[in-house]
C-alpha cells in the first residue's frame, strides 16, 4: 500500500498553498535541488566531457525511459526520452503513416490538445502527399474508425473535461480496421494505470512535467511497440538516433529499436531532475494512486455541486471514465480562478470558461480538498471574483 503521507512530505509545496495544478506542472521534489547540484558539481564540473561515458549521460534517455515504461505498461527498452511532446507527436505520426502507406487519413477528435493537431497538419504540409486530418467529436470517434484511416491519433484523457477514452477497445477496433494507433498520455502518465503492452498499442507519447513532476521543460517520451521498433523510419533522423553516432558516417542508418527515436543531445540536467521525481514514483503503486484520485475527485465534485450551484460540472461523475482532474464551467471562470489563486488554491483556467482542478494523491489529501472547497464556496457565495483585478488576463492561464 502506498504511504501517501510519506510521498506528500517529499514535495515542496509553499505554505498556504493547495496545489491543484499538478496536471499542468507538478511541484518540486525536495530532493531535486541537491541531486541537480551534485550532478552539476560532480559530473559536469569534475568529469567534463568524460561524463558522457563515466556518468552514463549517453544512456540516460533509455535508462530513464525504462523507469517511465513501468508506469505505462510498456515493455523494457520500448520507451526513450527527449525533446518536447510536440516533437514526439510529430515523430510518431510520421512513422505511423509510413507503416500504412496506402491510406491518407489521420483521425483524431476535437477534444485533442491543439499542438497534437497543429503538428499533424504541419507534417501533412511537409509531406505534400494528400494526407488529411479528420477530427470528430470525442464520442463519435469509435464510429469514425474505418478502413480509410491510416492513423488514429488520440489523447487518452481530454485536457479540458477529463473524459477518458477506452484505450483497449479503441485500439482493438482500430487494429481490426487496419489502423495504426498513437496514444498521447499527457494526462494519463502518473494519473492512472496505462497498459500499452496489454492494449497492443502501436505508438504512445507523453510529457513528464505534469503528473510525473519532472519540472518545467522536462523531456518528453515516445513509445514504439517492439514489433514495430526495428521497422519504423524516423522522420527526425538526428545523429543520436543513428546506429553508430560516433562513426560520423555521412549516410544515416537508424539505430537499434527504440534508440532510433532519439534525435540530438539528451537534456542531461533536466533528466537529473526527472530522476529525483521518479524516485518518489518508485515508492508509489499507480493502482493506489488511481483509487485515491477517484476518491478525491468524487469528494470534490460532491461538495462543489452541493455548495456552489453557480458552477456547472463539465467532467463525468463516473470516476472510471475520467482522468485525475475535475472541471467546472462558469462565464467568469477566469476571474474565479484568479480569486482562488489569491487565496492559495491553485488550479487553472482553460478558454473559454473552464476552471480546472487536478488531483494528485502523491501530495493532495482529503483535508486539502475540503479546504479548497471552503475557499471556493466563499468566493462564489460572496461574488469575491467580481473585481477588475481578477478579470485582467496574464499570458499564461
Ligand atoms: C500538455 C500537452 C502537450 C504539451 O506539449 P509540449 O510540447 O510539451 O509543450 C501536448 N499534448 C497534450 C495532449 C498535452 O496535454
Amino acid at each position: 500500500m502506498t504511504d501517501f503521507t510519506k510521498t506528500k512530505a517529499m514535495f515542496q509545496i509553499p505554505v498556504g498553498t493547495i496545489y491543484l495544478d499538478g496536471n499542468s506542472l507538478g511541484p518540486l521534489p525536495k530532493d531535486a535541488p541537491v541531486r541537480v547540484a551534485n550532478m552539476l558539481k560532480d559530473e559536469w564540473g569534475d568529469m567534463l566531457i568524460t561524463g558522457w561515458n563515466k556518468a552514463g549521460w549517453m544512456q540516460q534517455p533509455t535508462s530513464v525511459g525504462n523507469r517511465i515504461a513501468r508506469l505505462i505498461g510498456a515493455e523494457e527498452n520500448s520507451v526513450v526520452m527527449g525533446d518536447t511532446l510536440s516533437i514526439k507527436v510529430y515523430q510518431a505520426v510520421a512513422s505511423a503513416l509510413e507503416l500504412n502507406p496506402t491510406r491518407k487519413v489521420i483521425l483524431s477528435d476535437n477534444g485533442n490538445f491543439p499542438t497534437d493537431l497543429y503538428m499533424t497538419n504541419g507534417l501533412i504540409r511537409t509531406l505534400n502527399e494528400g494526407h488529411q486530418l479528420r477530427t470528430v467529436n470525442p464520442e463519435d470517434i469509435e464510429a469514425a474508425i474505418d478502413d480509410t484511416v491510416a492513423v488514429l491519433l488520440l489523447t487518452e484523457v481530454d485536457y479540458r473535461t477529463g473524459r477518458k477514452h477506452d484505450m483497449q477497445r479503441l485500439t482493438a477496433k482500430a487494429h481490426a480496421a487496419g489502423v495504426i494507433t498513437i496514444w498521447d498520455l499527457a494526462h494519463s502518465a502518473g494519473a492512472l494505470p496505462v497498459d500499452l503492452s496489454g492494449c497492443n498499442a502501436d505508438f504512445a507519447v507523453g510529457c513528464t512535467y505534469k503528473y510525473l513532476n519532472g519540472g518545467p521543460g522536462a523531456p518528453a517520451f515516445i513509445y514504439v511497440a517492439p514489433r514495430h521498433a526495428d521497422k519504423v523510419r524516423p522522420a527526425l533522423s538526428g545523429w543520436l538516433g543513428h546506429e553508430s553516432p560516433f562513426a560520423f558516417d555521412l549516410d544515416y542508418q537508424p539505430g537499434n529499436g527504440i534508440e532510433r527515436m532519439r534525435v540530438g543531445t539528451p537534456p542531461v540536467i533536466a533528466l537529473a531532475v526527472l530522476e529525483a521525481a521518479l524516485d518518489i514514483w518508485d515508492m508509489a503503486d499507480i493502482k493506489d494512486v488511481r483509487a485515491k484520485s477517484i476518491e478525491l475527485c468524487d469528494m470534490f465534485i460532491t461538495e462543489v455541486e452541493a455548495r456552489c450551484p453557480q458552477l456547472t460540472l463539465d467532467t463525468t461523475s463516473d470516476g472510471t471514465a475520467r482522468g485525475s482532474q475535475v472541471s467546472f464551467r462558469f462565464a467568469d471562470g477566469y476571474a474565479v480562478m484568479q480569486a482562488l489563486i489569491a487565496e492559495g488554491v491553485v488550479g487553472d483556467f482553460r478558454a473559454p470558461d473552464t476552471i480546472r482542478f487536478g488531483f494528485a494523491p502523491l501530495y493532495i489529501d482529503e483535508a486539502d480538498v475540503m479546504a479548497a472547497v471552503d475557499i471556493l464556496e466563499n468566493i462564489m457565495t460572496n461574488d469575491l471574483w467580481n473585481t477588475g483585478a481578477f478579470k485582467t488576463k496574464s499570458a499564461v492561464t
